[in-house]
């Protein structure tokens, strides 16, 4: 699980079609990434509100 959503994220949805495997998923209250996340970096260009990081550089 390489991504992850941090608490920036306003649930907008855009990032959802953004993964072609389906990783992300609504949770309560913000989106969440999956464990069969496997780093296409694709939802995180698409959300406009930088809610979207590396695990790694979580802080
Ligand atoms: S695109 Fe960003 S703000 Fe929108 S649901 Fe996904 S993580 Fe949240």
């Amino acid at each position: 699980m390489p991504y992850i959503i941090t608490s920036d994220c306003t649930a907008c949805g855009q990032c959802v079609e953004a993964c072609p495997i389906g990783a992300i998923s609504v949770g309560e209250p913000i989106y969440v990434i999956g464990e069969e996340c496997v780093d296409f970096e694709f939802c995180q260009i698409e959300c406009d509100d930088d809610a979207i990081v590396l695990k790694s550089e979580e802080d």
